[in-house]
């Protein structure tokens, strides 16, 4: 019999109770079934394999073997497990050989509980040579592999060597395994279990909830002054995270900050270890920094008082937003997860993707995946409800996003689509060429430029037809007819306007295009700028 799960909760961790599916996971794994745990950041993932890991152990099953891709985690993992009094170790490149094939002793005779490695190790001949002997000696008791979504291009941080770890299956057919995650949405879910082999596991998914994030995504103007504000008004002092998509971006918001006097710090892959080291301790240590940083920043950071997440350029998709904002607010207090998107970010991401030299059938996933980041942009009802649903999860409005707190007003762009569209229609059958948001704009409004004249365009039937709305209103028909795939920019060619498949609907009057208001800057800024 191997002690009660409740008894080493409390006596080694010194928790009162389990959270959430977390009994339940362990109880499965202590009795040897298979698990796909499914958990959003700070759901308490460590838990479900040391316990068992520890069950196990002293059930006389032996050492469980933790597949961690982040250096800096298991270092944190272990130190933590050595003052429970848990026998834990680490196998990764910062250990001296010596040290290494000290742990390495150890853990072939069975006395440690829990080995964190990296997946490069793990799948070593060498490694799964000891491991096949501990196998035969009865002391290979469980694997844990986390970060589990690794395994799949379509999660948000492939790497290919996740992809060896089925010779863990192959080899010891009968060791249970758990794999777990904080972000998967159906695709990766599906990939995981397909690629580690773990079709018949049985799954916990938790919800991806996180009802203290309040969701805002504006319509960037400034992101740089719509940034300081939001910071100013509501975050002063405090911490938080600002994404940007280029390291150049980083600098400069990280300058802008501090001149504003705001406690402000870049982290990205092009600055020395030391430097990013020196910040990131920072961060951690001191109260009120903001750190801005590319997405290099953040894997395996807890911190638990960050009370916002902004991004002041638009992520690639659902996923790599979701684990941006599951930054914030980690000690259940309210933080908010802050966004400024408009028309380049979409132009941006989507020459990327065509940029890539990854192939075909990858490209259409990751601009499916785009698409809906973009409709979750665009949204006019409940951010959550959207968010949850992209994880399969249903739910009511939550009361705690932007258009669930200050519903926006909603116009009816149906007309000005139709009309935006025509005119690209027209533009290309008398030019024979595509031209970019600009210009069809200016076509539309009825603006005699001079690139208006030089083709001719003054002379189009659709010259002038958009004169009755404001180039703020366009702008938003523009990026809502791209959301919902019923316009296209080609990146390749200037980023130029291309009608769809999609395109006709609108045309014909069969999809009607519901738009957001454009929000006007508010009063105060107005204010100053007349002064
Ligand atoms: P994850 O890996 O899912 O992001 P962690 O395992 O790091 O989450 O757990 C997040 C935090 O919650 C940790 O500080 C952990 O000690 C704490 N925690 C986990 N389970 C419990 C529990 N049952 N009771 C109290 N605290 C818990
Ligand atoms: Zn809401």
């Amino acid at each position: 019999m191997s002690p009660a799960p409740n008894a080493i909760l409390h006596e080694i961790f010194g928790y009162e109770q389990f959270r959430g599916p977390q009994a339940a996971i362990v109880d499965h794994v202590i009795a040897g079934g298979d698990a796909l745990v499914l958990m959003p950041t700070g759901g308490g993932k460590s838990l479900c394999y040391q316990i068992p890991a520890i069950a196990r152990q002293r059930a006389g099953h032996g050492v469980t073997i933790v597949v961690s891709p982040l250096i800096a985690l298991m270092h944190d993992q272990v130190g933590a497990l050595h003052e429970a009094g848990v026998e834990a170790a680490f196998l990764n490149s910062t250990l001296s050989m010596e040290d290494a094939s000290s742990v390495e002793k150890r853990m072939l005779r069975g006395e440690v509980t829990l080995v964190y490695a990296a997946p490069e190790r793990v799948t070593t001949p060498r490694f799964l040579s000891q491991l096949q002997a501990m196998h035969d000696n009865g002391r290979l008791s469980l694997f844990a592999i986390d970060e589990a979504h690794c395994v799949s291009q379509w999660g948000h941080d492939f790497r290919p060597e996740y992809r060896a770890l089925t010779a863990l299956h192959e080899r010891f057919p009968g060791v249970p395994r758990m794999a777990l995650t904080a972000t998967a949405d159906d695709i990766t879910r599906a990939d995981i279990l397909e690629r580690l082999q773990l079709g018949d596991a049985r799954q916990f998914i938790s919800s991806f909830d996180r009802p203290n994030i309040r969701y805002t995504i504006v319509e960037k103007k400034d992101a740089t002054a719509q940034l300081l504000r939001f910071i100013e008004r509501e975050h002063e002092g405090e911490a938080g995270i600002v994404y940007c998509q280029t390291r150049k971006r980083v600098e400069e918001i990280a300058a802008t900050l501090s001149q504003q006097g705001i406690r402000a710090l870049p982290y990205h892959a092009g600055l020395d270890q030391d430097v990013r080291q020196a910040n990131q301790d920072r961060f951690l240590r001191e109260e009120g920094i903001v750190m801005a940083a590319t997405i290099a920043f953040g894997m395996g950071i807890d911190k638990p008082d960050v009370r916002f997440v902004a991004h002041v350029d638009m992520p690639k998709n659902i996923e790599g937003y979701y684990q941006e904002t599951g930054r914030g607010g980690r000690d259940g207090l309210p933080a908010d997860a802050w966004m400024a998107y408009g028309l380049q970010d979409v132009v941006n991401q989507r020459r990327m993707i065509d940029e890539s030299p990854a192939g075909d059938e990858f490209k259409q996933v990751m601009r499916g995946k785009l698409d809906a980041l973009l409709a979750l942009a665009e949204a006019t009802d409940c951010r959550r409800v959207r968010l949850l649903a992209y994880f399969g999860e249903a739910s009511k409005p939550c009361g705690n996003c932007d258009n669930c707190l200050n519903p926006p007003a909603v116009w009816d762009g149906t007309d000005a689509a139709r009309k935006l569209l025509s005119t690209i229609y027209r533009v290309q059958q008398q030019s024979g060429i595509s031209f970019g948001a600009g210009h069809i704009m200016d076509i539309l409004r009825g603006k005699p430029t001079e690139k208006v004249k030089q083709f001719d365009h003054e002379r189009l039937s659709t010259f002038g037809i958009g004169a009755g709305f404001s180039e703020a209103q366009l702008r938003g028909v523009l990026r809502q007819l791209i959301a919902i795939g019923a316009l296209s920019v080609d990146s390749e060619a200037f980023n130029t306007l291309r009608l769809t498949e999609g395109s006709r609907a609108v045309l014909k009057g069969e999809l009607s295009v519901r738009l957001r208001e454009s929000v006007s800057l508010p009063p105060e800024r107005s204010r100053r700028r007349a002064d």
